[in-house]
């Protein structure tokens, strides 16, 4: 018979809430500790490609997601200087027919809020306001670890710990023994929202209003697309920028004036475009490195989400990364016998995870690469290949790139799970420490 477990899981973000979700499904009981005395408050919209959604789908939450998304008919590539398509990938019925999931379109609040709600639904013990100062995993009086919180008194202990605690991860430190630097990647991230109604009012810009839409300058590029929620249309972009101090951490307001000059010689419809925004403000992109373990020793502490592999936006996949975790974790943990089996489960979690998540950051610097090409003899190689060849393995619009596609898409991480426990449990899992046999 399986065994429930305690888990603690410090940060209620996509990660966290997800992992809770895996977990309390599989049987165990889930306490989420999460500094913020609110949830999900911040951001507009997330990209959520089909192996994003399969994790949604296998929960029985695609439906939900649905009603709370857009599903672009079309992805776009334009050149920033004439907005004339350079290519153009069926995102539509093609993708759901090849991947059985939809690429969705959602604001981050209503993702944020369904996972929270399916999360208290299924069980999980969410503890906003609690801020947690790091995780103690040696201490000689016991084995579990303990996750001490600013408010002392609260100090919590529990079978196995995840830290879910995002890129600038705090428990990290606690694992690895020393804090992680971050750096600045050199790319700023400018963010505006247009009321959507002003688009469909616009005979130009009205055409970008159902579609996923990329703009590519050089050093530079941007992406569109249309919310739900407020019925608000979704205007990011990255690019090159000296360090800013002021705006490291968090996003600073900007005025129209500066954001527009961030664009000099893009198309000037995509300058009514701007012009036609409310909000704008504008951060750094950190980078961090990908620490060189995710697990403790005594292999009850993990890290998942950001705090494991944040990843630069460029692929849209980095909260998608968070799913696959949440979605392996939930699979792996569902029908352990012993306590003991704990470390091995989570050798297999970082054994599965760790190729997809290396090779994810190796296309990230690929995408940001191709889509951020300074005008000149390579952009111009680009621009051809976009508008007169067809797709094929390595071509610049990655999203209809044939390999890469697939790669990504096609992943199914409780597929995938599943097939690693079954090895486990026939001793066949390598790096595993011998418990399958409590399997017996
Ligand atoms: C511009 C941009 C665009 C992106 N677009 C996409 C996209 O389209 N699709 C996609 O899949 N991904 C995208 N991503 C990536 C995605 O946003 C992240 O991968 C994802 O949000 C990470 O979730 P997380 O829960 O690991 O971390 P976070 O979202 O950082 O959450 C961490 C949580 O932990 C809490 N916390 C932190 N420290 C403590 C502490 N000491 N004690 C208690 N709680 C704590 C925080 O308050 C927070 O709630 C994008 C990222 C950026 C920057």
């Amino acid at each position: 018979m399986s065994i429930s477990i305690s888990v603690i899981i410090v940060g209620g973000g996509l990660a966290g809430l997800a992992t809770a979700i895996g977990l309390q499904r599989a049987g165990h009981q889930v306490t989420v500790l999460e500094k913020s005395p609110v949830l999900g408050q911040i951001g507009a919209g997330i990209q959520i490609p089909p192996n994003s959604a399969k994790v949604f789908k296998g929960w029985g939450l695609l439906d939900e997601l649905e009603k709370l998304s857009i599903a672009p008919n079309i992805g776009v590539m334009r050149s920033y200087r004439e907005m004339k398509p350079l290519s153009t990938l069926d995102m539509g019925e093609k993708l759901v027919e090849r991947y059985g999931t939809p690429y969705l379109l959602t604001h981050r609040v209503d993702l944020h809020h369904l996972l929270a709600k399916e999360a208290e639904r299924a069980g999980v013990d969410i503890r906003l306001g609690v801020e947690v100062m790091g995780v103690e995993t040696d201490t000689s009086s016991q084995q579990c670890p303990l996750v001490r919180t600013a408010n002392g008194e609260q100090s919590l202990s529990a079978d196995l710990v995840f830290a879910a605690d995002g890129e600038r991860s705090r428990c990290r430190g606690s694992l690895l023994g020393h804090e992680m630097p971050w750096k600045d990647s050199g790319d700023h991230v400018l963010r505006a929202t247009v009321p959507v109604q002003i688009l469909q009012e616009d005979d130009e810009l009205r055409e970008f209003v159902n579609d996923l839409n990329f703009w590519v300058g050089p050093e530079s590029n941007a992406l569109t697309y249309s919310l739900k929620r407020d019925g608000l249309f979704n205007v990011v972009t990255t690019g090159a920028h000296a360090p800013d101090a002021t705006v490291q951490f968090a996003p600073k307001p900007i005025s129209q004036e500066e954001a527009l000059l961030e664009f000099p010689g893009w198309d000037p419809l995509f300058h009514r475009l701007l012009r036609s925004s409310t909000i704008y403000a504008r951060w750094t992109l950190l980078h961090t490195d990908m620490p060189s373990k995710w697990t403790n020793e005594m292999g009850n502490f993990s890290l998942i989400g950001d705090a494991a592999h944040a990843m630069l936006p460029y692929t849209g996949q980095g909260a998608a990364m968070a799913f696959e975790d949440a979605a392996t974790i939930g699979v792996l943990f569902s029908s352990i016998k012993n306590k003991r089996q704990i470390p091995d489960l989570l050798t297999i979690y970082e054994t599965m995870r760790r190729p997809r998540v290396t090779e994810m950051h190796r296309r990230v610097k690929q995408v940001r690469d191709i889509y951020s090409m300074p005008d000149g003899p390579k952009q111009q190689e680009r621009d051809r290949q976009l508008r007169e060849q067809g797709p094929f393995d390595g071509y610049p619009n990655f999203l209809a790139d044939p390999v890469l596609q697939e790669w990504m898409f096609s992943y199914d991480a409780f597929e995938e799970a599943q097939k690693a426990l079954e090895m486990f449990q026939k001793g066949e899992f390598p790096g595993t420490r011998g418990t399958w046999r409590l399997y017996m």
